[in-house]
């Protein structure tokens, strides 16, 4: 297990206690409470740090979008509607903090508004370094028990939405100090949380998440969770742009464990798939099919007919050296 999720299961999960109306706690994309009538209530939270997350430059507007975005992709991934959030800013004693909240609110504001998400609260304090928490919440139908990270099944077809390793691409041309083309700097500053996606495959799909770590990290927790299953995958099907397939040159694993995507990794019944294709369709979502799952735990991907050695760490981890 990776060095955050060991401090999260080992230490954080056992002494998360009991509350009532808790149907879904700590492990997947978000939590699910109990809510009013035929609804239930989703919750998460995520934090971005200057530095780690973003550049500690970087404009306010792309921070305010992304800061709001990583988060309602946590809930689109479990089908969830959002409706409110929550900020928490932490903010260097620096003189040009004004104006940069100010943008950092237009960023937030353009994509709170287009997703229908009320602002109710938060708190600012000042920091040495700049950091960001966002609370969202959202609802979807009760009882519904889909897209959840254990929910997966042997057979499922394993899908994913958009494309893998923009984001990364454009982060890894950055630090090697290279021009960074507009599209990949739009994958990574500006996600676009698949809410729509997600909202329409809830009655399809067995288990869903967010593609944040890197396909292959993410693709690892669903296994996991689901039992210990694996997964077969044919690279050639992974939708990657002309860039990032010459990116995959120097090692075809880097777009497949580079984070930041973003985008919904799902698995659902092969009986579904026309179901499935008519909600990509309908949210005029691109979606791939790549893979499916085994009982044979582990995942394999497989170029040319040829398993690739998968490197040691499949994705991002905020504690791995
Ligand atoms: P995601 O990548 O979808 O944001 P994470 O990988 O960060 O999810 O977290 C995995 C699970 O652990 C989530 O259910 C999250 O809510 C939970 N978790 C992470 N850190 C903490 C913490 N400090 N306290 C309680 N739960 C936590
Ligand atoms: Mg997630």
């Amino acid at each position: 297990m990776s060095p955050e999720f060991s401090l999260i299961n080992e230490h954080i999960l056992p002494r998360a206690g009991h509350g009532q109306g808790v149907i879904l706690g700590i492990g997947d994309d978000a939590a699910l409470v109990v809510g009013c009538g035929d609804r239930e209530q989703v919750l998460a939270m995520d934090t971005l740090v200057a530095g780690r997350h973003f550049f500690a430059d970087q404009a306010g507007y792309d921070a305010g979008w992304k800061a709001l975005a990583v988060n309602l992709s946590d809930l689109a991934s479990m089908g969830a509607v959002p409706r409110y959030a929550l900020l928490s800013l932490s903010l260097p004693y620096d003189d040009r903090r004004t104006a940069w909240v100010a943008e950092f609110m237009r960023g937030w504001r353009d994509l709170a508004t287009a997703e229908q998400v009320a602002l109710i609260g938060g708190d600012t304090t000042s920091s040495p370094v700049l950091s960001i928490s966002v609370t969202v919440i959202g609802e979807r139908p009760a009882r519904t028990l889909g897209m959840l990270r254990q929910s997966a099944m042997v057979g499922d077809d394993l899908w994913v939405s958009g494309q893998i390793g923009s984001a990364g691409l454009a982060l890894a041309l950055h630090l090697a100090g290279r021009d960074v083309p507009s599209a990949l700097a739009q994958a990574l500053h500006r996600p676009q949380p698949r809410l729509a996606l997600g909202q329409g495959l809830l009655p399809w799909v067995n288990a869903a998440m967010d593609v944040s770590d890197g396909l292959l990290a993410d693709l690892s927790h669903i296994l996991q969770a689901s039992g210990g299953l694996g997964a077969e995958i044919a690279w050639e099907s992974i939708p990657m742009g002309t860039a990032v397939r010459a990116w995959a040159q120097e090692d075809p694993c880097l777009p497949l464990t580079a984070g930041d995507d973003y985008e919904l990794l799902f698995s659902a019944p092969t009986g579904v798939r026309a179901q499935v294709l008519a909600v990509a369709e309908h949210t005029r979502t691109p979606i791939y099919r790549i893979g499916y799952l085994r009982a044979e735990a582990g995942i394999c991907v497989k170029r040319d007919g040829q398993a690739l050695v998968l490197p040691q760490r499949l994705g991002f981890d905020h504690f791995s050296a």
